[in-house]
């Protein structure tokens, strides 16, 4: 069954994609059944579809566009960067001044001590450029054993074949015989579905204590890394309870073990902070980085490299590793132009006193719906447990597809909520004002009344 269009453009886009296009996260039949909508401009928080509808986007696309849509300064960037030099690669001794210019201006933000930065075309091969770099690095310290990755379930580090085995989604594992060897998984801090009769404190230590309990199991000396983001993102937005990153610190401690955040989603000020591990007091070794390094303009990705990583590495010889793109101009030249707007616009300073406050106080306003069994937030992410017992945190059986059915009315009432099982997300554009998170949460609660309705009917 298709979607009933007005606009002729739009039948013939989804005829296009139905005949032509293979979608990412997609069920291609059915896909092909309903057709895609038809997302054609935008501009700040809105989007326009081709059928002419407004919708408040309240993932700021895929997590990535932190400085909001038509910010021209970005295009004129690229349009500058492609007449002087369009493409040039960083392979054999060159460089281009842009990737270097970049790279000078993200040391400048990161936390003291990581100076260095790999780039990459996204996110996925900034997570295949750690496992990588770290073997390479455990190889050079004549200690080639240490070659696993511990990871968590429920973590996403994206989707190449290293990216997929490294996160912890069993729907991913579960096609092209997932995780590859070198990855384990220890349990996620996700308290509100695991937690149990735990306090979320006492859930924050058992979570954190699997750490050592898989590094004992492995043995320290086969253990070269572990990876997290500071916020889970795809897995729902899932806050560490507040002892959990004090004891995992405190477990690193011990162990000689790298330390990776993937900052995909909480770098460059989504928690208010630069990067999610300045806002949890982590001290990581090397941070993957996309998404809000471009706002999503264009895209790229990269690793930033602790300097006593680097120091060891320049021992090595070759890194037989890099991309086609690792660097690439246009997408340096508008990553400058992004991180000027951000620092010069003072809008992580923005995010942290004013506009974070006050958009997690009126989420949790939501707090008092029939389906809402908690609220979390920082920054400017945000989750909605949607239950059957607020009580007791028990679920709608997942066939019900709760969280899909409210998606759907946010989707026809024009907002993007993200729904991840029944968790409903936001990651809205850092730039978001207060008038439009009033909107947001206005739209939010008639969705999930829209949402209540369906099921109690
Ligand atoms: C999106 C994401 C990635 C993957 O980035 P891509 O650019 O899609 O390859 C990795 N890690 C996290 C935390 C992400 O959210």
């Amino acid at each position: 069954m298709t979607n009933q269009v007005n606009n002729p453009k739009t039948a013939e886009w989804q005829a296009m994609s139905r005949d032509h296009h293979l979608a990412p996260f997609s069920d291609f039949k059915q896909l092909a059944e309903v057709g895609p909508r038809i997302i054609t401009k935008a501009e700040g928080v809105y989007l326009w579809d081709s059928e002419g509808s407004k919708i408040l986007d309240a993932m700021a696309g895929l997590w990535c566009v932190a400085i909001g849509y038509g910010r021209k300064e970005l295009a004129e960037a690229a349009y500058k960067q492609m007449q002087e030099l369009p493409y040039y690669n960083m392979f054999f001794m060159t460089a281009t001044p842009p990737a270097l210019e970049l790279a000078k201006e993200i040391a400048a933000v990161a936390p003291e001590g990581m100076n260095h930065v790999f780039f990459t075309g996204s996110g996925s091969e900034g997570n295949d450029t750690m496992l990588r770099m770290v073997r390479h690095y455990w190889a050079i310290k004549g200690k080639p054993n240490k070659k696993v990755i511990i990871s968590r379930v429920n973590g996403y580090h994206g989707s190449t074949v290293a990216g997929a085995s490294l996160g912890g989604m069993t729907y991913m594992h579960e096609q092209g015989d997932l995780p590859i060897p070198g990855i384990v998984h220890i349990p996620q801090p996700y308290w509100f579905a695991e937690g149990g009769d735990m306090t979320p404190d006492e859930f924050g230590i058992w979570a954190a204590e699997q750490l050592e309990k898989k590094i004992l199991e492995v043995g320290e000396e086969n253990v070269g890394a572990f990876i997290a983001e500071p916020i889970q993102g795809a897995g729902g937005v899932i806050i560490p309870p507040d002892t959990y990153w004090p004891k995992v610190r405190e477990i690193l401690a011990k162990y000689e073990i790298l330390f990776v955040a993937d900052e995909v989603i909480c770098g460059f000020g989504r928690t208010g902070e630069w990067f999610g591990s300045d806002f949890f007091g982590n001290t990581p070794d090397m941070m993957t980085i996309a998404k809000g390094l471009t706002s999503g303009y264009i895209p790229m990705g990269g690793l930033i490299v602790r300097d006593e990583i680097v120091e060891v590495l320049n021992q090595g010889g070759d890194f037989n590793h890099g991309f086609t793109y690792s660097g690439h101009p246009v997408a340096a030249a508008v990553g400058l132009e992004n991180l000027r707007i951000l620092r010069e616009e003072k809008i992580i300073e923005r995010v942290k006193a004013e506009t974070a406050p006050y958009l997690q106080k009126r989420l949790r306003e939501l707090a008092d719906h029939p389906l809402v069994g908690e609220v979390r937030g920082v920054g400017m992410l945000g989750a909605i447990e949607l239950v059957k017992n607020k009580a007791t945190r028990e679920r709608y059986s997942s066939d019900q597809g709760v969280g899909m059915i409210c998606r759907t009315h946010c989707f026809a009432n024009g907002l993007i909520m993200r729904a991840v099982g029944d968790t409903m997300i936001i990651s809205p554009p850092l730039v978001i004002s207060n008038a439009e998170i009033d909107e947001l949460v206005s739209k939010a609660r008639q969705c999930l009344d829209l949402t209540l309705a369906e099921i109690a009917g």
